[in-house]
């Protein structure tokens, strides 16, 4: 929430705001988010202009991940340049507008935390990667390949030799056991 009677609704009134606030709950999307109480820094100007304030600058916090190619978690940063205007009301902005196009002034305040977490909610990847190149999983056995032996891989038997190896070894098990009864039936 931030206060916006010290601007006053003359048109070009101006104001900046350097804020560290607590984020108010989880900010973001499935996997990647801002935590709930990360610090989120605010470098915003406040500007009134004929239908309401104008509000641009940089939303800047930390967010908590987890990678969509290797699942393992990771830290990074998400920072975004905002432009929202918030009307007033009875303003031709907001007589003219849906609920959710145009963002409200309210009791003479700027609720700050919806368009956070709209402007969040599209910044961040909806497939996040703990790094650009993360080499995922290896599709086998599902080890990360980030940690795995450098030319990690298995050997696939071809379906077609494995038939061929289960016959050769099925007949040499025959013959070998017909020629022990033979020795035992000599002794
Ligand atoms: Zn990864
Ligand atoms: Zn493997």
């Amino acid at each position: 929430m931030l206060d916006t009677l010290s601007l006053g609704r003359r048109p070009g009134s101006m104001r900046t705001v350097q804020q560290h606030i607590a984020s108010p709950s989880r900010i973001g999307l499935e996997m990647i988010a801002i935590r709930e109480g990360g610090d989120i820094d605010l470098d915003l100007r406040l500007e009134s202009v004929s239908e309401g304030v104008l509000v641009t600058g940089t939303v800047r916090a930390d967010t908590v991940g987890e990678c969509s190619r290797c699942l393992e978690p990771f830290t990074g940063e998400v920072s975004l340049y905002l432009t929202e205007l918030f009307a007033y009301p009875n303003s031709v902005t907001d007589q003219t507008t849906q609920e959710d196009e145009v963002y409200r002034i309210e009791d003479d305040l700027i609720d700050l935390e919806p368009a956070i977490v709209d402007a969040v909610g599209l910044e961040l990847p909806l497939r996040p990667l703990c790094t650009d190149d993360c080499a995922g999983l290896c599709a086998e056995c599902g080890i990360r390949l980030a940690i795995a032996e450098s030319g990690h891989g298995h050997e696939i038997l071809d379906p077609r030799w494995a038939g061929l190896a289960a016959a050769f070894g099925a007949g040499s098990e025959e013959s070998s056991s017909a020629s022990d009864s033979k020795n035992n039936e000599e002794k």
